[in-house]
């Protein structure tokens, strides 16, 4: 499932490729995404050029120069391209617009547990996104993080995937940031001393900016905007690695279910605490 890094990375390689470009056509699949596409979207995007792109959390938002947003999520197997449009269409793609540069801006997505929506404002979408979506975590204020961690009788894991706390930090790079952190994914947040919140963020940090800096991990479908794989699942340290020894002090790594995901992570290196 991507998150942060993939998206992030995805809107990098669109930008050079969709930025500037008018929408001449539009053509909408005739299969569900989790979000309905309303019809008359389309009218409201074809004459439109994008001005940017952006990520907010694992969101993509690209600024239409209408003032409207073209809001996308990847879901799970969301796959969101520039190519050129004599390319062969692929199977499960939902949406192709066609670019006045002769190359098409294609969503693809297997599962379709994403969503492709127009939004007629900034606002609108900033509305919708309220106090669900937390802090990027290159800007985690450091004290209230703390105080939100440690105010918390949930576990490291559940507080590291609620988006309300953090935006965009998912599965993998929550095992990823705590073994780096060496905390336990059961540990409680109200256990943590205010220096472990600290060497928490910093991992979390150094974590996504890794990640980002490999183009993100590719387990299964997950490619960027130009069609190109991930290089960030070579190095994780814990994720997948059930079994494997550990990068610092070769005990095997283990999973266990931890808020429902499975979790991986090293039982010498992240003590539980509590
Ligand atoms: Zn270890």
């Amino acid at each position: 499932m991507p998150e942060l890094p993939e998206v992030e990375t995805v809107v990098r390689d669109l930008r050079p490729l969709i930025v500037g470009r008018c929408i001449v056509s539009v053509r909408v699949g005739s299969k569900k995404l989790r979000k309905p596409w309303e019809q008359e979207w389309a009218d409201c995007v074809v004459g439109t050029t994008p001005l940017a792109i952006r990520r907010r959390g694992k969101w993509i938002l690209v600024d239409l120069d209408s003032g409207a947003i073209l809001l996308v999520h990847l879901g799970m197997t969301g796959q969101f391209t520039a190519v050129p449009a004599g390319e062969p269409a692929p199977d499960h793609l939902h949406f192709t617009f066609a670019l006045n540069d002769g190359s098409e801006l294609r969503y693809r997505d297997t599962r379709r547990f994403g969503s492709v929506q127009w939004i007629a404002s900034d606002a609108l979408v900033q509305d919708a996104f309220g106090e669900r979506l937390g802090p990027e975590p290159f800007d985690i204020p450091a004290k209230p993080f703390a105080e939100a961690l440690r105010s918390s009788r949930r576990n490291l894991k559940a507080l590291l995937l609620d988006q309300s706390l953090l935006a965009g930090v998912g599965n993998i790079y929550a095992d990823e940031s705590l073994f780096r952190s060496g905390l336990h994914p059961q540990t409680l947040g109200s256990s943590l001393k205010p220096k472990d919140c600290d060497r928490l963020r910093l991992a979390i940090e150094e974590v996504i900016a890794k990640a980002i800096d490999g183009r993100g991990s590719t387990i299964r479908d997950y490619i960027g905007g130009s069609g190109l794989r991930g290089g960030y699942q070579d190095e994780f340290t814990v994720y997948g690695r059930t079994g494997e020894a550990c990068v610092n002090c070769g005990t095997a790594i283990e999973m266990i279910r931890v808020a429902g995901r499975a979790s991986h992570f090293c039982p010498k290196c992240q003590k539980r605490k509590n």
